[in-house]
């Protein structure tokens, strides 16, 4: 096979790859029995297996069906308006260490109980690109530091080869400081127990544009289960703070295709453009 054949052999696998990637996000793992698209007024599912998110069993009809509104998960409840995320707790205007202090050594969730280091964020506490991923992997927790293993590595290219500008001088933190043990999608309840140092940690950096690495961040920031194959490259806004998805470095990791590679260098530009306007 000559050399563009082969690379467009390899694009076309890498967007069938993208293509089953997004329908599993959806819920369909299997192509024999997609299911038809389901009438329901239960809450938007999470993304992780949440026990609150299952659809009611059904019970013998005695009596006159009550419609229930459905409740949305706490992770998909409505933000607090920029400054007054936790006012009680640190006041309208915190810095980090504020924030980081009312963490503490914290044992809020079953995530401390495998963790070795809580990994707060890193970066410029006057950040005007903020980028949010999902949580520390094995060597964030051995460090401390978000984003050091492989797919910080490509974050940190991105940034300082791609966008030209230090890593140093962006924020970067996750939706969960702790590790999730094998680095499995954090839990909703995990997740909304540590949303507020997250709101706190922007509440101090006030940056003037966010990105969201990935599903999960996205999801939470978004207030909805996202496929973030859809979303990515759309403005949407958290807080006021105009948010702009994008692929998580792992997921560019696994998916080392130009298109995938090119989606991303959009939105990482158009991100660093807007933080510019
Ligand atoms: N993946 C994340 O989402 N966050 C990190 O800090 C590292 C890997």
């Amino acid at each position: 096979m000559d050399g563009s054949l082969n690379r467009e052999a390899q694009d076309l696998l890498g967007s069938a790859r993208a293509l089953v990637e997004e329908l599993a996000e959806e819920g369909v793992d299997r192509f024999d029995e997609v299911p038809a698209p389901a009438v329901t007024t239960a809450a938007p599912e999470t993304s992780a297996p949440a026990a609150t998110s299952r659809p009611a069993e059904s019970e013998p009809t005695r009596g006159p069906v009550v419609e229930r509104p459905a409740e949305p998960p706490p992770i998909f409840a409505e933000p607090a308006p920029l400054g007054l995320a936790f006012e009680a707790t640190w006041g309208p205007n915190p810095t980090l260490d504020d924030v980081r202090t009312a963490l503490g050594d914290c044992t809020r969730c079953k995530l401390h109980e495998k963790r070795r280091t809580i990994v707060f964020g890193d970066g410029n506490p006057d950040a005007d690109l903020m980028f949010v991923g999902e949580g520390p992997g094995e060597n964030e927790d051995a460090q401390g530091l978000p984003f050091v293993g492989r797919a910080g590595e490509l974050l940190t290219q991105m940034i300082e080869k791609g966008l030209g500008i230090a890593r140093a001088d962006t924020y970067i933190c996750n939706i969960v400081k702790c590790r999730p043990p094998e680095n499995r999608t954090p839990l909703p309840n995990e997740v909304s127990t540590c949303r507020p140092y997250l709101d706190g940690q922007i509440d101090a950096v006030r940056p003037k544009v966010i990105v969201a690495l990935g599903k999960p961040a996205a999801s939470l920031l978004l207030g909805r289960d996202v496929p973030i194959t859809r979303v990515r490259g759309t403005w949407h806004e958290y807080r006021g703070i105009p948010l702009m998805p994008t692929l998580h470095p792992a997921y560019v990791l696994r998916q080392y295709t130009q298109e995938v590679r090119r989606d991303v260098w959009n939105d990482l530009k158009a991100a660093l453009e807007r933080t510019r306007s």
